[in-house]
C-alpha cells in the first residue's frame, strides 16, 4: 500500500474537482491523515464541528477520492485532535499487522465527476456551446452533413462553464465510448510539456518525439484555455502539425478560450484559420433566471437548503461569474452553520458576504488598511487599486497590495480575489508570484514593500 501522505495528497487533488472550492477550503483542506489501519484511512479534523460535517457530508466523496489513489482503502474514520492520543494507544495494544484486502483496481479518470452535462444548466447564453459539446461527445470526429464540428471552439469569460463542458465531454466519452483515447490538457500544461521536451532534447533525442506522439496518438484532443498559446510561436508551429494530422485522420479536436480566435494576439494565421475552421460557440453571461437555476442545481448537488429569498439575493448580487456564485453560496451556508441556523435568511447571507470581504484581522490590520496604505504611498485612489484600470502605476500598486494582503492576512485566495474587484484567484497567485520575483530582481520593489509595511505599522 502507498504511503498515507501520498494517498492523501492525491486524494486532495481529486477532491478539488469534486467539491465546490469554498467547501473544500473549509472542510477538506485542513484535515490531515494519521494512518491506515485495517484498510481504514484515519483523518484528523480540526474541530468537533468539522468532524461532524465530514461524517455527514463528505465521507463518501473522500472515500471515492482516496480509492482513486489507493483502491485498497475501504473506509474513512474521522477523529478530532483530542481523540488522537487514545486512538493511537488503542492501536498499539491491538495487533500491529495491517490486514490488506484485495480490491479490484479502480480506473482513474482525469475528469471531474461533478462536471457533467446533467449538472450543467442550459439557457440562452450557453445553449449553442452546450448542444454542440453534446453532439461532439456523442459523435466525436464525425461531421454531421454540412455541419462541421471539428474543431469545436468554445469561448467565453472566466467562470462561465468552459472547463465544465470540456470535462462533461470527457466524462460522457469515458462512459459511453470507452475505447476512445481522450486527452484533456490545460494549455499551461501543454506549454510546460513542450518546454520540457525541448530542454531534454539535447540529451535525449526521443524526448521531442515522445511529446508529439503523446498528442498525435489520441482520438479526442481537448485543449483548455488556448489563449495561452499567445506569443508561443514555436509551440504554435508544432500544434499546427499535430492538428492537421488529427484532423485528417478524423480525430476530434475541442478547444476552449476566454476569447474568440480573432482576438488571440500573435496567433499564426494558419493556426487561427484552423481554430475557426469548425464550429465557434460562445458562452455569454447568464441571465438572472439562469443564475437562479444554477444556484438551485448546486443546492441539490450539495444537499443543502436555502430560502428562496436568499437564492434571489445571491443571484442578483453576483451576476458575471458562476464560480463566484458558488463560492458565495458556500460562504452563506458556512456562516449560518456557525450561527446554528439551519436555513440561512437574507440577513445572514448579507452578513456572511460582508464578513468575508474584510474579515480575519492579523495584528489589527485588515485588507482595507493595506489598500489604504498602498493608496497613500503611491498616491493612487483606493478605487483604482481594486478597479479595472491597467496603467503601469496602478497595476504595480494593485499587485503590491494583493501581495501584502496575501502575506499579512490569513485569507483564502478566492476571498482576496473578491476584495480586489472580483478577480480570479489565479490573478492573486500571479500578482503574488510576480512581486516575489520582482523583489528578488530589484531593490526598488523591496524598498517599496518595506516602506508600506512601515506605513502600516505606524498606523496601528
Ligand atoms: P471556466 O472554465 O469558463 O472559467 P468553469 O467551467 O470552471 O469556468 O466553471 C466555473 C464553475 O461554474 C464550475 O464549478 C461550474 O460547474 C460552474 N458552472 C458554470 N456554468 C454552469 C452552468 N451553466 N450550470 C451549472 N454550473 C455551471
Ligand atoms: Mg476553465
Amino acid at each position: 500500500m502507498k504511503d498515507v501522505n501520498i494517498i492523501w495528497d492525491e486524494a486532495l487533488d481529486s477532491l478539488k474537482g469534486s467539491i465546490i472550492a469554498v467547501s473544500y477550503m473549509l472542510w477538506i483542506d485542513n484535515l490531515y491523515p494519521l494512518c491506515i489501519v485495517e484498510n481504514e484511512l484515519v483523518l484528523v479534523c480540526p474541530t468537533a464541528n468539522a468532524k461532524k460535517t465530514v461524517n455527514q457530508k463528505y465521507k463518501d466523496d473522500i472515500l471515492v477520492a482516496v480509492q482513486k489513489s489507493e483502491p485498497l482503502v475501504c473506509n474513512i474514520l474521522a477523529l478530532i485532535e483530542s481523540e488522537k492520543e487514545s486512538f493511537i494507544e488503542e492501536m498499539n495494544i491491538q495487533s500491529k499487522d495491517i490486514a490488506v484486502k484485495e480490491v479490484t483496481e479502480n480506473k482513474v479518470s482525469p475528469f471531474m465527476s461533478r462536471y457533467t452535462f446533467d449538472n450543467f444548466v442550459v439557457g440562452e447564453s450557453n445553449k449553442l456551446a452546450f448542444h454542440s459539446a453534446k453532439m461532439v461527445a456523442e459523435n466525436p470526429g464525425s461531421s454531421t452533413g454540412y455541419l462541421n464540428f471539428n474543431p469545436l471552439f468554445i469561448y467565453g469569460g472566466v467562470g462561465l462553464g468552459k472547463t465544465h463542458l470540456l470535462h462533461s465531454i470527457g466524462n460522457y466519452i469515458t462512459n459511453n465510448l470507452p475505447k476512445l483515447k481522450i486527452l484533456y490538457v490545460p494549455t499551461e500544461k501543454l506549454i510546460n510539456d513542450f518546454i520540457e521536451a525541448l530542454s531534454d532534447s539535447s540529451t535525449n533525442k526521443n524526448s521531442f518525439k515522445a511529446f508529439r506522439e503523446k498528442y498525435r496518438s489520441v482520438d479526442v484532443l481537448m485543449l483548455d484555455d488556448v489563449q495561452f498559446l499567445q506569443k508561443k510561436s514555436g509551440l504554435q508551429d508544432v500544434i499546427f502539425h499535430i492538428f492537421n494530422e488529427l484532423y485528417q485522420n478524423g480525430k476530434q479536436i475541442i478547444l476552449s478560450s476566454d476569447r474568440p480566435p480573432k482576438d488571440i494576439g500573435t496567433l499564426e494565421d494558419r493556426l487561427r484559420s484552423r481554430f475557426e475552421g469548425g464550429l465557434l460557440a460562445d458562452i455569454g453571461v447568464p441571465t438572472l433566471e439562469m443564475r437562479i437555476a444554477i444556484i438551485r442545481k448546486k443546492m441539490i448537488l450539495e444537499k443543502i437548503a436555502v430560502n428562496d429569498d436568499v437564492v434571489l439575493f445571491l443571484a442578483e448580487k453576483i451576476d458575471t461569474n458562476i464560480r463566484e456564485l458558488e463560492g458565495a453560496l458556500s460562504k452563506i451556508i458556512l456562516f449560518s452553520q456557525l450561527l446554528n441556523k439551519p436555513f440561512p435568511d437574507v440577513e445572514t447571507a448579507k452578513e456572511a458576504l460582508k464578513v468575508n470581504e474584510n474579515e480575519i484581522k492579523k495584528e489589527g490590520i485588515d485588507s482595507e488598511d493595506i489598500i489604504s496604505a498602498v493608496s497613500t504611498y503611491f498616491r493612487i485612489n483606493e478605487s483604482d487599486i481594486v478597479g479595472k484600470k491597467k496603467t503601469k502605476d496602478i497595476v504595480e500598486a494593485r499587485m503590491i497590495a494583493i501581495y501584502l494582503v496575501n502575506d499579512l492576512l490569513n485569507l483564502p485566495l478566492v476571498t482576496i480575489g473578491q476584495i480586489f474587484g472580483g478577480r480570479d484567484h489565479t490573478t492573486v497567485i500571479h500578482s503574488r508570484d510576480k512581486i516575489l520575483s520582482l523583489m528578488e530582481e530589484n531593490k526598488d520593489t523591496q524598498r517599496k514593500i518595506k516602506d508600506i509595511r512601515a506605513l502600516l505599522a505606524s498606523k496601528k
